[in-house]
């Protein structure tokens, strides 16, 4: 089992903060605090119905997590790692992808060059590419360290406008398709990776297993906006978020408070 990257608490603050953005929820957020809903969790108490679902929350879901943090660890194909960076007390991904025996494709910076460059320098990799997901400083930290010890090396960002919504890479071993979804960060990218055996979505802060990224802007539409464009993906798709533990689209759809439909 692996730890989750939010627990019921911080769901809950996460729903409420991205209620405060959205006018259409004002009311709900003088009838209750987060914290009494956390009680009602805590107690098994199942007397606000509609709260939960105009906060886009399902109730059923979140209880399994407050009950139990964790969730099954899986494993990624060789070609693929995980790099885990530190982030204060937190911690934040970046992913490797292997394209040939000494190439690969970075994506996201983390916090700091150092991690990269140890997993890069073991196992004899150059990255061709660096794309990034978001510009939040935990995503981009270590850019300009990589790119002085890479110099060839293309750095893909929709703030720099050289990549954006629709727009398709080729890879040796994959095809890589950038997908916009806004919410978390107003120019955020996902990009849904398709190779022989296995799809991928490399989901920056949008979507984490069992949470998102905060929501700072029209929380509904940005929770519509994944259920439309990322969850309508292949289920079997793995889902490497930006924070917190592998998933699927299949876990997501099932158990994800935000999304899920067992209230
Ligand atoms: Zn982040």
């Amino acid at each position: 089992m692996t730890a989750l990257e939010d627990e019921a608490i911080d769901i809950i603050q996460k729903a409420y903060s991205g209620a405060k953005s959205d006018h259409s929820l004002s009311n709900v957020l003088k009838s209750t605090t987060s914290q009494s809903l956390l009680d009602s969790i805590r107690s098994g108490a199942d007397r606000s119905n509609e709260i939960w679902s105009k906060l886009h929350l399902d109730r059923r879901s979140l209880q399994k997590i407050f009950e139990n943090p964790n969730i099954p660890e899986l494993q990624l194909p060789d070609f693929c790692k995980q790099i885990i960076f530190p982030f204060g007390p937190y911690t934040v991904n970046g992913y490797v992808f292997k394209t040939g025996d000494n190439d690969c494709v970075l994506f996201d910076a983390g916090t700091r060059a150092y991690d990269y460059l140890t997993f890069l320098n073991q196992h004899n990799l150059t990255p061709s590419k660096l794309l990034i997901t978001h510009d939040h400083s935990d995503h981009i930290g270590g850019t300009s360290e990589l790119r002085k010890k890479f110099p060839k090396m293309k750095v893909l960002s929709s703030s720099n406008q050289s990549i954006q919504t629709g727009d398709i890479l080729q890879e040796s071993n994959y095809t890589l398709t950038a997908i916009s979804c806004s919410g978390h960060s107003i120019d955020a990218l996902a990009y849904f990776i398709q190779a022989k055996d296995q799809n991928f979505l490399i989901s920056g802060d949008t979507i984490f297993a069992r949470s998102v990224g905060k929501i700072s802007r029209n929380y509904l539409h940005s929770l519509q906006l994944i259920e439309t464009r990322l969850l309508s993906l292949p289920e079997d798709t793995l889902i490497l978020p930006g924070h917190g533990p592998v998933t699927t689209i299949a876990d997501e759809k099932q158990h994800n408070p935000f999304f899920a439909k067992s209230l």
